[in-house]
């Protein structure tokens, strides 16, 4: 027997590892079946090229949990190591990497997979390592290491394992029991392994047997009974070896790509909208599989994420940093083994091949979404709903997506019609530019609520644009700024005649002197902190009285209320200010005007006043009940 002691730089690495991220204990068992997929992946090669000999038989790997013993196993049936390959890789190399690692990153938090900690992260769960192995070369003498985690370690010729392959056996430690429960390391097995590229079995499961059809028969009654189906065990292998993405998009059919999203993402039962493949391999190696879902309205922290791998070992499901934030909101994986693991975030983010690849990425979606677009408009249209405030947050976050963007962003009416942005310019701009030479963009947040502004912009021949997502005053700034022709102002901005102001006017019925009778009246049934009374010429078929709130003040306010990006501070905080319009030529004014009764001018003045505050959704609780029981006694 070999007796040694690992050469120790570091006063005692073990220590270090085992308190080392301490919530990140878990990837030590991606670490152990990764080095067994590689070994097996080698013997591969090397029977490929006729290194090996003859079969190699079944190259499954096994993951095992014995309560009894404590302990946890990792078989393989890959390439093996003697006693000299052990001797080098595990006690020189592997124990050198490890070091290096821990040297390199103990004082940095975030470090992406904590990749790279390889074979020793054992330490971090058990006591004592014991590793059987027996190198496929010809001849080789089957070999066991044992290390108890203190910098001592045995190498002796020892013949448990029989055939090629290793077994890596972990006595888990008194604190890390849970690693011998069997639904953990199920758990963990479904989140690291679930495609790497050898199968892995873990304990067995109940099918049907296939080989048994269970038999019907019929009693004098002419009843029918058909017997059990009979259960025969089987391995239960937990991965998926050959995934979706390691594939050429040639060989994959449109069902295939939807099963690949139903495994991806076994809870969520909605299917996606479509589908992007990856692949590249020059200048950076990359695959992967984006799937647009169906966005709701909210930009709230989606719980299925794109999920990182690297050759197949699943490293994290965060992605922000590798991606553009936009991009977050989908979902699918990308393979990428360039992009670098074991470095802190912050670093991540200025290395090149990460913006290489985060570029690329963006490039490929905004690609995808042109395609379909020419592809099938009616198509496309029918999705824009579901994708449109993806598309959004893009145009607002990444200028060259913006650029892109400009062939394939849609305007969609209130009429459910939808257009690109040079066929809606097209399409107002006769009507609707103002005299200023600017070309007005109606637009609504909310169709029902602003129905009776609608309804008057449409009599006036004016077309209205649905924009309801949350990002609407974010992205109307924008859509402002790149074309500076342009103005949005949404529909209850002001009252209709101002809403496009143009040359022509109408004369006012109310002199200056009726108006300052007037004004008084009115100003006393509204709140005058809230509203600010003015007069306005317009046809004698608007209505009475409107309410309107001023373009900019409210789009400060719903910046702000969305958080950062252009809202002005504290503006959220701001009272509402609104200003109520009154008609000069509506004969229910005039018939104000008339009234001498103090009380009834009083109490027509608060009826209309209601009247608009209704129709923006303004009254409510004592003021609405009020109202109703007024407008009662009216009929
Ligand atoms: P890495 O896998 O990054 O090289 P590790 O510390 O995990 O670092 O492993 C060190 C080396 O030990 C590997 O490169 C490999 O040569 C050898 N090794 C580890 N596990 C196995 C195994 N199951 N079968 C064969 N060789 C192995």
């Amino acid at each position: 027997m070999a007796k040694g002691q690992i050469n120790v730089q570091t006063e005692n690495i073990f220590p270090i590892i085992k308190q080392f991220l301490y919530s990140d204990q878990e990837i030590f068992l991606r670490e152990l079946v990764s080095n067994a997929t590689d070994a097996t992946q080698k013997l591969r090669t090397l029977s490929n090229i006729g290194e090996v000999k003859g079969d190699i038989g079944n190259i499954q790997m096994e993951v095992k949990v014995d309560e009894k013993a404590k302990t946890l196993t990792i078989s393989d049936r890959g390439i093996g190591m003697t006693q000299e390959e052990v001797e080098k890789y595990i006690n020189q190399i592997a124990f050198s990497g490890a070091e290096e690692f821990v040297e390199k990153y103990k004082d940095k938090a975030s470090v992406i997979g904590h990749f790279g900690l390889g074979f020793y992260s054992s330490f971090m769960v058990a006591d004592k390592v014991e590793i059987f192995t027996k190198s496929h070369l010809e001849g080789s003498i089957a070999v066991k290491w044992e290390c108890d985690g203190s910098p001592n370690f045995t190498l002796e010729e020892d013949d448990t394992r029989k055939e090629r392959g290793t077994d890596i056996v972990l006595h888990i430690s008194e604190d890390s029991k849970e690693y011998l429960g069997e639904r953990k390391i199920k758990e963990l097995l479904e989140k690291y392994c679930k495609f790497m590229a050898v199968p892995i079995k873990f304990g067995t499961k109940e099918i049907n047997d296939p080989e048994h059809e269970p038999k019907t028969t019929t009693d004098k009654d002419g009843k029918e009974t058909t017997e059990d189906h009979k259960k025969i065990a089987v391995d239960n292998v937990i991965n998926n070896p050959t995934p979706a993405w390691t594939k050429a998009p040639v060989d994959l059919t449109e069902e295939e790509y939807k099963n690949f999203y139903r495994e991806l993402y076994p809870m969520n039962f909605e299917e996606s909208l479509f589908h992007i493949h990856l692949n590249v391999d020059y200048p950076f190696n990359l695959t992967g599989i984006l799937y647009f879902p169906k966005l709701k309205k909210n930009l709230e922290v989606q719980k299925d994420k794109i999920q990182l791998y690297s050759n197949q070992v699943f490293v994290t499901d965060s992605v922000e940093g590798i991606v553009p934030d936009f991009l977050t909101l989908l979902h699918g994986v990308i393979d990428s083994p360039d992009i670098p693991l074991n470095v802190s975030r912050s670093y991540l983010q200025a290395d090149s091949n990460v913006k290489k690849i985060s570029n690329y990425i963006s490039k490929k979606v905004a690609d995808k979404l042109e395609e379909l677009f020419k592809k099938d408009r009616k198509a496309f249209e029918s999705k824009w709903d579901d994708i449109k405030i993806f598309i959004e947050y893009g145009i607002l976050s990444d200028e060259k997506f913006a650029k892109k963007a400009e062939k394939f962003m849609l305007y969609k009416n209130v009429d459910g019609e939808y257009f690109t942005a040079d066929e809606y310019k097209t399409k107002i701009e006769i009507n609707q530019t103002d005299k200023n030479s600017k070309v007005v963009y109606l637009y609504t947040t909310d169709k029902d609520g602003q129905y009776s502004y609608i309804d008057a912009a449409k009599n006036k021949g004016y077309d209205v644009l649905e924009m309801d997502s949350p990002l609407t005053a974010h992205l109307v700034g924008k859509l402002e700024q790149a074309d500076t022709n342009t103005t949005f102002t949404r529909v209850d901005g002001d009252t209709i005649d101002k809403l496009i102001e143009k040359d022509e006017e109408i004369a006012s019925k109310l002199t200056e002197e009726d108006q300052n009778v007037l004004k008084p009246v009115i100003e006393e049934v509204v709140n005058k902190d809230t509203f600010t009374v003015n007069f306005v010429s317009l046809s004698e078929t608007d209505s009475p009285m409107t309410v309107t709130q001023a373009e900019f003040m409210r789009r400060m306010k719903d910046m702000s209320a969305m958080g950062g990006g252009g809202g002005m501070m504290g503006m959220g905080n701001m009272p509402d200010m609104f200003n109520l319009s009154v008609n000069s030529n509506h004969p229910l004014i005039l018939k104000m005007l008339a009234e001498k009764d103090e009380a009834k001018r009083k109490d027509m003045a608060k009826q209309a006043a209601d009247l608009a505050l209704l129709s923006k959704n303004l009254l409510k609780g004592e003021e609405l009940s009020k109202f109703i029981k007024r407008s009662v006694s009216l009929i």
